[in-house]
């Protein structure tokens, strides 16, 4: 079984560092392929014959033009066409305008699970954990909430497992 997953977030959330953790083998072909193309590959996760490609979405960010807007819809369709989307958070920040941002444009995106990954909890307590669960739970049907530490792995083979029962 394979299947493309797609990591979204704004930046510094930790997406390259969840891939990198993740990840065993970069995909070669990505290198010459510039932000330009509808979607970038980062790598692939392989497990007992099994393999998530996970998947980068550049037109996530705040349109300031026509491209822009014409970018969050291909990115809209590529969100459509995949089998999961993680929506990465910063634990250690509260909810801010780039997450408002991304989850109007999750809101767009039908039938496919959204997990929400809030990663970097190895930097917070308990209690700060569940106030930023509370603040991000009522905005989107989540399929799930996950806390990680993409840093310390904590959770992550938990992250992995899950999406590759939903190949
Ligand atoms: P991206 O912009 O979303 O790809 O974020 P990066 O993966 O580049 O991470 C941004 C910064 O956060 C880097 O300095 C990482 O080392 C750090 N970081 C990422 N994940 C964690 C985590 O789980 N815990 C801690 N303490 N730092 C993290
Ligand atoms: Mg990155």
């Amino acid at each position: 079984r394979s299947g493309f997953v797609a990591i979204v977030g704004r930046p510094n959330v930790g997406k390259s560092t969840l891939m990198n953790y993740m990840v065993g083998q970069k995909v070669a072909i990505t290198a010459d392929k510039p932000q330009t193309t509808r979607n970038r590959i980062h790598g692939v996760v392989t497990h007992e014959g099994n393999q998530i490609i996970f998947m980068d979405t550049p037109g996530i960010h705040k349109p300031k033009h026509r491209l822009g807007e014409h970018m969050v819809k291909v990115a809209v369709q590529t969100l459509r066409e995949v089998e999961a989307v993680l929506f990465l958070v910063d634990a250690t920040m509260p909810k801010g305008a780039g997450d408002e941002y991304i989850i109007e444009i999750l809101k767009n995106v039908k039938d496919t699970p959204i997990y929400l990954v809030i990663n970097k909890i190895d930097l917070i307590e308990k209690e700060k954990l569940l106030e930023i669960i509370t603040s991000y739970k009522d905005e989107f049907p989540f399929a799930e909430i996950i806390p990680i530490s993409a840093v310390a792995g904590d959770n992550v083979e938990r992250l992995r497992d899950l999406l590759l029962n939903l190949l």
